[in-house]
């Protein structure tokens, strides 16, 4: 009987998955046939799944994904680091494949190529179905930057390397060197905690979270936190409670949250940066004091998605100190593929950072 690949395809704001079957391709030049083993459940699926944010319809979501190799198509024997692939091998890959000749690749921003195939974003079809995690298989375009994996990585700890802690790579890529500062990260989900980790391996004297969530804050001290604030302290309340040697040189803000983005930057003392993360989604305009960023000399940076260096960080980073930390407790349950209305039932209710898929 001819091999085929399995994946569950998202048909509308709410709707349940369909389960549709497909051969399985053989990879063209500079392609790679990945057969998925993990995929997590990240909030923008979510977001898509609940109607918040646009996606093309039919489709296959999911994009914080890790696999085995099932074959090479011609041309494509290293990941990106020159490391060679074997079939067999545990890789993950950016969310994205790229032209990287682009202007925006050239200009060291890939993510904003006109044309960027998404993993997890893209329509389903007869010709392309294999570019989302919910699936037994994934067929990675040219262009698509790879990473080998060690084999042993726990997969919970390995499935959101190429979106959230490739993210929060580009945002402390943002911030430059944080040996010796204090870290402000505001929101504690799983960017903000990645954020901790990073901020904390980097050599931070101290990372301070905020959060409205006492639960969220209290597992934040698990990642290296010197002090939590609640978001409802006032910005007067929370700098009181800082001595003279802990004010703020670096906030993360990884809730998108206008009141919240505004509240981060009254914090910083002279001469800090703000990286703005979790602003992707419409809302009101965020409230910036001009006067108080000139006086000051603030810089505020922003980041959507990340680039391939960002992710060749994330991975050497979790690869380093995936003990240290326990990411593994941030994915609270794990379904099979066949149970994905499920999974989403259970991502849904807001228990969990993430909750995984095991192929
Ligand atoms: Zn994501």
């Amino acid at each position: 009987m001819t091999p085929k690949a399995t994946s569950m395809v998202f048909t509308g704001t709410g709707q349940p998955f369909r389960k549709k079957q497909s051969s399985l391709p053989y990879p063209g030049p500079g392609e790679i046939l990945v057969q998925i083993t993990y995929t997590t459940i990240c909030t923008s699926d979510l977001h898509t799944y609940s109607g918040r944010r646009n996606a093309p319809c039919p489709c296959v979501l999911g994009h914080e994904i890790i696999g085995r190799i099932a074959v090479c198509g011609t041309g494509k024997h290293t990941d990106d680091t020159g490391i060679p692939l074997y079939a067999g091998d545990l890789i993950t890959w950016c969310v994205y494949a790229v032209d990287a000749t682009s202007e925006m690749a050239r200009k060291g921003m890939p993510q904003k190529s006109p044309g960027l195939y998404k993993y997890g974003h893209q329509q389903f079809s007869d010709t392309d179905s294999l570019n989302g995690g919910f699936a037994s298989h994934c067929l990675l375009k040219k262009g698509t930057a790879v990473f080998k994996l060690p084999d042993a990585i726990n997969p919970k700890i390995a499935a959101p390397i190429n979106c959230t802690h490739a993210t929060i790579a580009g945002a402390l890529r943002l911030a430059g060197s944080v040996a010796g500062k204090n870290i402000l990260v505001t929101g504690a989900g799983m960017l903000g905690l990645s954020a901790c980790a990073m901020a904390k391996a980097g050599g931070a004297a101290h990372v301070y979270t905020l959060d409205q969530h006492p639960d969220r804050l209290a597992f934040s001290k698990k990642f290296g936190i010197t002090q939590t604030f609640s978001s409802n302290l006032t910005t007067h309340e929370i700098d009181a409670r800082l001595s003279a040697t802990e004010k703020i040189d670096v906030v993360i803000d990884t809730t998108g949250r206008p009141e919240v983005m505004t509240k981060g930057l009254e914090l910083l003392s002279t001469g800090g940066c703000a990286i703005w993360v979790g602003a992707v989604f419409t809302q009101p305009a965020t409230r910036v004091n001009a006067e108080m960023v000139v006086r000051k000399l603030l810089t505020i940076k922003g980041l959507h998605n990340y680039t391939i260096p960002d992710l060749e960080a994330a991975v050497g980073f979790i690869t380093l100190h995936q003990h240290d930390y326990p990411f593994d407790a941030l994915v609270g349950a794990t379904f099979a593929l066949d149970h994905l209305n499920e999974a989403f039932a259970a991502a849904g209710n807001g228990s969990y950072y993430r909750v995984g898929i095991s192929q």
